[in-house]
C-alpha cells in the first residue's frame, strides 16, 4: 500500500519526490528526504499546476500524475530480494564506476526486470562487521515499479548486508481525546476495529458519534436525518466515522472508500464483523459502522 507522503514525513519516499520537485523546478533545496514547508509548496504548486485537489498530500493521484509526466518509481531491492547475478552485475558497474559522483545511476536489466544501479556513498563503521570500515562508494540497487506495488522503500543496499532496520512506522494517526470518548459505551469489539483502523490508517479519521439516547434519535428523526426509531447508536453498537482531512471533517463521498477499506481490513484483523451503511443501496450512509444483529443482538 502506498504510503500518502505529507509535512512531517520522512525517508526515501519522500527523497524521490524532492527529486521529482526539483527536476520540474518547483523545489529549490537538496533532497534530503524531509518532507518540510518548503517541499509542502512545492507539492502545492504541483497541484494546482495539474489542476488536481490542493492539499499538499502526495497519494495515488498526484503520484499518478507524476508519473503520467515521466517521474519514474523507484524502490531500493530488499536484501531477501538480491540474486548472485545481482550482486555479479553491482560488483561490475562498481568496478566501472566508482570514481564517478554520488548519485551516478547506471540502468541494468536482468531476469526481465529492469534496474538502477545507483552510486552512493556508503559508510560502515570502524570495527563492524560490515566491510570496508569508512565511507566509500557503494553501489545501491533500485527496482522500477508499477504503481500498483509501489511501496514505502527500505534502507538496504546491494552488498547483501542489511543496514539497521528503521523501526516499524508507529500509525500516522491516533484517536483524538474527543474521539475516544465518544466511543464510551459503544460495544468493546467495534472499539477495538476503530482503534486498529486509526493505526493503520494513512487518512485520519474522527468519532462523530457512537452511543446515542433515544430522545437524541427522535430528533433526529424528527430532522429527516435518520428514517428509524430502531437504530443500533441506541444500544452502542454503531458509531459514526467521518475523515478528516486538512484540518477540518470531510463529508466528500470520495473520501469516504479509502477509509471504508482501512476499516474493513481493520475489523477482519480484528476477527469483527462490521457492517458500513455505505455499502446500503437505499439511503447509503457513509459514516455509520455497525455490528450485525444476528451476531450481536441488542
Ligand atoms: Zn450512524
Amino acid at each position: 500500500m502506498l504510503r500518502v507522503l505529507r509535512d512531517g514525513h520522512r525517508g526515501s519516499d519522500v527523497q524521490r519526490w524532492q527529486e521529482y520537485l526539483i527536476s520540474e523546478d518547483l523545489l529549490a533545496k537538496a533532497a534530503d528526504g524531509v518532507f518540510d514547508e518548503a517541499t509542502d509548496r512545492a507539492t502545492r504548486a504541483f497541484q494546482v499546476q495539474e489542476k488536481l485537489v490542493v492539499d499538499g498530500r502526495v497519494g495515488e493521484k498526484t503520484l499518478g500524475r507524476a508519473r503520467e509526466r515521466g517521474m519514474r518509481l523507484l524502490r531500493r531491492v530488499r536484501d531477501d530480494e538480491l540474486t548472485q547475478a545481482m550482486i555479479e552485475e553491482s560488483k561490475k558497474i562498481l568496478r566501472a564506476h566508482h570514481q564517478d559522483p554520488f548519485g551516478t545511476e547506471v540502468p541494468f536489466s536482468l531476469a526481465g526486470a529492469d534496474y538502477v544501479a545507483r552510486i552512493e556513498r556508503h559508510y560502515h563503521p570502524p570495527g563492524g562487521a560490515r566491510r570496508p570500515w569508512g565511507e566509500h562508494p557503494g553501489v545501491s540497487l533500485f527496482v522500477f515499479l508499477k504503481p500498483a506495488q509501489a511501496e514505502p522503500v527500505a534502507d538496504e543496499d546491494a552488498e547483501g548486508e542489511p543496514l539497521a532496520t528503521p523501526p516499524a512506522e508507529p500509525g500516522l494517526f491516533r484517536l483524538s481525546e474527543r474521539s475516544r470518548e465518544r466511543l464510551r459505551g459503544v460495544h468493546p469489539d467495534l472499539v477495538r476495529v476503530v482503534t486498529r483502523a486509526i493505526s493503520m490508517s494513512d487518512v485520519d479519521f474522527v468519532v462523530l458519534e457512537g452511543l446515542r439516547t433515544l430522545e437524541r434519535q427522535k430528533q433526529l428523526l424528527k430532522q429527516g436525518a435518520t428514517r428509524t426509531l430502531n437504530s443500533r447508536h441506541l444500544s452502542g453498537h454503531a458509531v459514526d466515522i467521518a475523515p478528516f482531512i486538512d484540518e477540518t471533517i470531510s463529508w466528500h463521498w470520495p473520501h469516504y472508500h479509502p477509509l471504508a477499506t482501512t476499516i474493513k481490513r481493520a475489523a477482519q484483523l480484528e476477527a469483527v464483523p462490521v457492517i458500513w451503511g455505505g455499502d446500503w443501496s437505499s439511503f447509503p450512509d457513509g459514516p455509520h459502522w455497525e455490528l450485525p444483529r444476528d451476531k450481536y443482538p441488542a
